[in-house]
């Protein structure tokens, strides 16, 4: 390995070596190379990794992002789908004997046993990756349901899907995505990233999210899996209001609507809103009097 060599994110040796080994980025696989090290370095500094800290990683490309990590982590085990790539990072990352790279579908993914296996109990387990962004929501959802507690969660994904997941109640982003996430984590926006600074260079502009441990909520639902299907059921409709869309949920029978209007007058929300207005609160408080109502 040259120890001279430009760090794997700056444009020169980003470009080197995909020259080097033909590399041709797979759309398919959300394959955008970050080639800026200051941007790089600034996702590790917004999940303030420290060397006490072990660290999964997504989807390293060419290992750009896993470097600016090892440089400063414990230990780094990222998973790659391609089979191309471990080649490449065989050779990018030989300087670092803290770097595991498994070759496997994230969405396939056992964390809870990786973590078991790979890491050395009591230190903190953070997650930093740019994510392929056409598994954005499915991967962040298996991540917030493995049972594992990530101490720090730091990702980059499309600027308009991080809209979606920080939106409050009555704005345009806000959606079922925004209520689900917000449920189960803090969210917030670190800072936005444009579309120049990938090779190449990607149709939209992308942000990086920190997810945190949220307070715990003052309401909780009867069951979490009934909650996330009652909020996605209130916005099949967006433009209509919350009665037309429980209708649609519940049914349109006399006896059934009286029993809507009921637990509606309970919870204390008006049938004229639209589902975007109501907050993470509300939609609790209705799962969980539509269920005592037997209606789910
Ligand atoms: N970390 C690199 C960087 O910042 O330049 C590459 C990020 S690129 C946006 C996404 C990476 O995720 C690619 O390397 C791609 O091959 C990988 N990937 C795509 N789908 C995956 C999956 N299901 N499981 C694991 N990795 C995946």
């Amino acid at each position: 390995m040259n120890n001279s060599a430009p760090e794997i994110g700056s444009p020169a040796r980003t470009n080197a070596i995909l020259t080097r080994y033909r590399l041709v980025a797979k759309k398919s696989l959300g394959q955008n190379f970050l080639s800026d090290l200051n941007i790089l370095r600034n996702i590790v500094n917004a999940a303030e990794v420290t060397e006490d800290d072990n660290v999964i990683e997504i989807g390293p490309g060419i290992g750009a992002l896993t470097e600016q990590i090892a440089k400063r982590a414990r230990k780094v085990v990222a998973f790659e789908i391609d089979e191309n790539l471990l080649p490449v990072l065989d050779e990018t990352l030989a300087d670092y004997d803290n770097v595991k790279i498994i070759n496997q579908d994230i969405l396939k993914a056992n964390l809870a046993e990786v973590i078991h296996e790979e890491f050395e109990p009591g230190h903190p387990v953070k997650l930093v990756a740019n994510l392929p962004y056409y598994i954005t929501t499915p991967i962040l959802m298996g991540v917030l349901q493995s049972g594992v507690a990530f101490d720090e969660i730091v990702v980059m994904m499309q600027k308009e899907v991080a809209d979606r997941l920080v939106a409050e109640p009555g704005t345009k982003a806000y959606g079922s995505l925004s209520v689900v996430m917000q449920y189960k984590a803090h969210v917030a926006v670190a800072f936005e990233v444009p579309r120049t600074a990938f090779i190449p260079q990607p149709n939209v502009d992308s942000a990086i999210i920190r997810l945190t441990p949220r307070e715990p909520l003052p309401v909780k639902p009867y069951e979490e899996e009934a909650l996330f299907k009652f909020v996605k059921g209130c916005f099949i409709h967006r433009r209509k209001t919350l009665w037309n869309n429980l209708q649609g949920l519940f049914g349109k029978q006399p006896e059934v609507r009286e029993r809507l209007e009921s637990v509606l007058d309970t919870v204390g929300v008006s049938r004229q809103l639209r589902p975007e207005r109501l907050t993470l609160i509300n939609f609790i408080e209705l799962t969980n009097a539509f269920h005592n109502e037997g209606l789910m």
